[in-house]
Protein backbone atom coordinates (compact mmCIF):
# COMPACT_ATOMS: atom_id res chain seq x y z
CA UNK A 1 0.00 0.00 0.00
CA UNK A 2 0.93 3.72 -0.46
CA UNK A 3 0.57 5.26 2.44
CA UNK A 4 0.91 9.06 0.34
CA UNK A 5 -2.72 8.20 -1.47
CA UNK A 6 -3.73 8.44 2.60
CA UNK A 7 -1.73 12.07 3.09
CA UNK A 8 -3.00 15.32 2.06
CA UNK A 9 -1.22 18.39 1.48
CA UNK A 10 -2.70 21.38 2.69
CA UNK A 11 -1.62 24.88 1.21
CA UNK A 12 -1.09 27.74 3.14
CA UNK A 13 -1.66 26.10 6.97
CA UNK A 14 -1.14 27.05 9.17
CA UNK A 15 -0.10 29.94 7.16
CA UNK A 16 0.26 31.62 3.81
CA UNK A 17 2.63 29.26 2.02
CA UNK A 18 3.54 26.75 3.95
CA UNK A 19 2.06 23.40 2.80
CA UNK A 20 0.79 21.20 5.82
CA UNK A 21 1.14 17.23 5.53
CA UNK A 22 -2.38 15.97 6.93
CA UNK A 23 -2.71 12.32 8.34
CA UNK A 24 -6.03 12.87 9.75
CA UNK A 25 -7.11 11.22 6.20
CA UNK A 26 -4.31 8.41 6.88
CA UNK A 27 -5.77 8.25 10.82
CA UNK A 28 -9.35 7.78 9.31
CA UNK A 29 -8.97 5.19 7.27
CA UNK A 30 -8.69 1.30 9.19
CA UNK A 31 -6.70 -0.23 6.55
CA UNK A 32 -3.83 2.66 6.01
CA UNK A 33 -3.59 3.17 9.82
CA UNK A 34 -2.93 -0.69 10.57
CA UNK A 35 -0.55 -0.53 7.50
CA UNK A 36 1.30 2.24 8.83
CA UNK A 37 1.36 1.04 12.50
CA UNK A 38 2.49 -2.17 11.51
CA UNK A 39 5.51 -0.39 9.48
CA UNK A 40 6.45 1.74 12.46
CA UNK A 41 6.56 -1.23 14.70
CA UNK A 42 8.72 -3.36 12.49
CA UNK A 43 10.67 -0.22 12.06
CA UNK A 44 11.05 0.52 15.49
CA UNK A 45 11.37 -2.89 16.90
CA UNK A 46 15.50 -3.40 16.34
CA UNK A 47 16.02 -0.27 18.73
CA UNK A 48 14.26 -2.56 21.28
CA UNK A 49 12.53 0.02 23.35
CA UNK A 50 11.80 -0.53 26.73
CA UNK A 51 9.56 2.49 26.32
CA UNK A 52 8.32 5.12 23.52
CA UNK A 53 8.21 8.65 24.25
CA UNK A 54 5.50 11.15 22.29
CA UNK A 55 5.77 14.85 21.45
CA UNK A 56 2.59 16.40 21.67
CA UNK A 57 0.10 16.44 20.17
CA UNK A 58 0.53 13.95 16.68
CA UNK A 59 3.38 11.97 18.57
CA UNK A 60 1.15 10.38 21.08
CA UNK A 61 -1.22 9.20 18.41
CA UNK A 62 1.49 7.20 16.91
CA UNK A 63 3.65 6.45 20.09
CA UNK A 64 0.59 5.10 22.65
CA UNK A 65 -0.69 2.31 19.96
CA UNK A 66 2.79 1.23 19.00
CA UNK A 67 3.86 0.73 22.17
CA UNK A 68 1.13 -1.23 22.98
CA UNK A 69 2.01 -2.99 19.68
CA UNK A 70 5.47 -3.66 21.10
CA UNK A 71 4.56 -4.61 24.46
CA UNK A 72 6.80 -1.65 25.67
CA UNK A 73 5.69 1.38 28.19
CA UNK A 74 4.68 4.88 26.63
CA UNK A 75 5.64 8.19 27.97
CA UNK A 76 4.29 11.69 27.12
CA UNK A 77 6.81 14.77 26.00
CA UNK A 78 4.58 17.95 26.90
CA UNK A 79 4.29 21.19 26.23
CA UNK A 80 4.48 23.72 29.62
CA UNK A 81 2.05 23.62 32.28
CA UNK A 82 0.41 19.92 31.26
CA UNK A 83 2.63 17.54 33.50
CA UNK A 84 1.86 16.85 36.88
CA UNK A 85 4.78 16.59 39.46
CA UNK A 86 8.32 17.78 39.17
CA UNK A 87 9.09 18.02 35.47
CA UNK A 88 12.56 18.75 33.49
CA UNK A 89 12.47 20.45 30.62
CA UNK A 90 14.15 21.71 27.56
CA UNK A 91 13.65 25.17 25.33
CA UNK A 92 13.98 24.85 21.86
CA UNK A 93 13.74 27.46 18.77
CA UNK A 94 11.19 27.73 16.41
CA UNK A 95 10.57 29.40 13.03
CA UNK A 96 9.18 31.83 14.84
CA UNK A 97 10.13 32.21 18.49
CA UNK A 98 10.52 29.56 21.37
CA UNK A 99 9.27 26.74 22.54
CA UNK A 100 9.61 23.98 25.39
CA UNK A 101 8.99 20.12 26.24
CA UNK A 102 8.61 19.13 29.38
CA UNK A 103 8.85 15.36 31.20
CA UNK A 104 8.24 14.16 34.32
CA UNK A 105 11.42 13.93 36.33
CA UNK A 106 11.00 10.24 36.93
CA UNK A 107 9.72 8.94 33.98
CA UNK A 108 12.76 6.87 33.18
CA UNK A 109 14.84 4.76 35.40
CA UNK A 110 18.80 5.37 34.32
CA UNK A 111 19.98 3.55 31.00
CA UNK A 112 16.31 2.93 30.11
CA UNK A 113 16.13 2.50 25.89
CA UNK A 114 13.52 4.90 24.69
CA UNK A 115 12.94 5.87 21.08
CA UNK A 116 11.14 9.10 20.26
CA UNK A 117 7.81 9.42 17.88
CA UNK A 118 6.72 12.28 16.21
CA UNK A 119 4.14 12.33 12.94
CA UNK A 120 6.69 14.67 11.59
CA UNK A 121 10.02 15.69 11.05
CA UNK A 122 10.84 18.43 8.98
CA UNK A 123 13.89 20.85 10.04
CA UNK A 124 14.36 18.36 13.31
CA UNK A 125 14.26 21.19 15.93
CA UNK A 126 11.77 19.71 17.75
CA UNK A 127 12.64 16.10 17.70
CA UNK A 128 16.30 16.96 18.57
CA UNK A 129 14.99 18.90 21.66
CA UNK A 130 12.84 15.72 22.61
CA UNK A 131 15.96 13.92 22.48
CA UNK A 132 17.65 16.29 24.29
CA UNK A 133 15.58 16.69 27.35
CA UNK A 134 15.15 12.39 26.73
CA UNK A 135 19.05 12.39 27.46
CA UNK A 136 19.13 15.03 30.21
CA UNK A 137 16.91 12.69 32.34
CA UNK A 138 19.03 9.49 31.98
CA UNK A 139 17.51 8.09 29.11
CA UNK A 140 19.56 6.25 27.09
CA UNK A 141 17.50 7.04 23.31
CA UNK A 142 18.04 4.17 21.06
CA UNK A 143 16.14 5.97 17.82
CA UNK A 144 13.34 8.21 16.11
CA UNK A 145 10.32 7.36 14.17
CA UNK A 146 8.20 9.85 12.18
CA UNK A 147 5.18 8.71 9.67
CA UNK A 148 6.48 11.70 7.52
CA UNK A 149 10.11 13.14 6.87
CA UNK A 150 10.76 16.25 4.69
CA UNK A 151 14.29 15.39 2.83
CA UNK A 152 15.24 18.72 2.01
CA UNK A 153 15.12 20.28 5.93
CA UNK A 154 17.93 17.27 6.37
CA UNK A 155 16.25 17.01 10.02
CA UNK A 156 17.37 13.68 10.32
CA UNK A 157 21.30 14.97 10.37
CA UNK A 158 20.53 16.59 13.62
CA UNK A 159 18.99 13.84 15.51
CA UNK A 160 21.92 11.04 16.00
CA UNK A 161 20.25 8.52 16.43
CA UNK A 162 18.79 5.93 13.91
CA UNK A 163 15.31 7.38 12.15
CA UNK A 164 12.67 5.94 10.68
CA UNK A 165 10.09 7.66 8.57
CA UNK A 166 7.53 5.66 6.67
CA UNK A 167 6.97 8.58 3.77
CA UNK A 168 9.18 10.99 2.59
CA UNK A 169 9.01 14.52 0.76
CA UNK A 170 11.30 16.49 -1.02
P1 LIG B 1 10.51 20.45 13.03
O1 LIG B 1 10.76 20.78 14.46
O2 LIG B 1 10.86 21.58 12.11
O3 LIG B 1 11.15 19.14 12.60
O4 LIG B 1 8.94 20.28 12.84
C1 LIG B 1 8.28 19.12 13.26
C2 LIG B 1 7.16 19.45 14.19
O5 LIG B 1 6.26 20.36 13.59
C3 LIG B 1 6.38 18.19 14.51
O6 LIG B 1 6.00 18.17 15.88
C4 LIG B 1 5.17 18.27 13.59
O7 LIG B 1 4.00 17.78 14.22
C5 LIG B 1 5.04 19.74 13.25
N1 LIG B 1 4.86 19.94 11.79
C6 LIG B 1 5.62 20.69 10.99
N2 LIG B 1 5.17 20.67 9.72
C7 LIG B 1 4.10 19.85 9.73
C8 LIG B 1 3.20 19.37 8.68
O8 LIG B 1 3.30 19.69 7.49
N3 LIG B 1 2.24 18.51 9.09
C9 LIG B 1 2.11 18.10 10.38
N4 LIG B 1 2.93 18.54 11.35
C10 LIG B 1 3.91 19.39 11.04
Amino acid sequence: MDLKEHIRGIPDFPKPGILFYDISTLLRNADAWQVAMGRLAHAVAPAQPDLLAGVESRGFLMAAPLASKLGCGFLMLRKPGKLPGRTVSVDYELEYGQDSLHIQADAIRPGQRVVVVDDLLATGGTLAAAIQLLQKVGANVTGAAVIIEILSLKGREKLGVPTSALVSYE
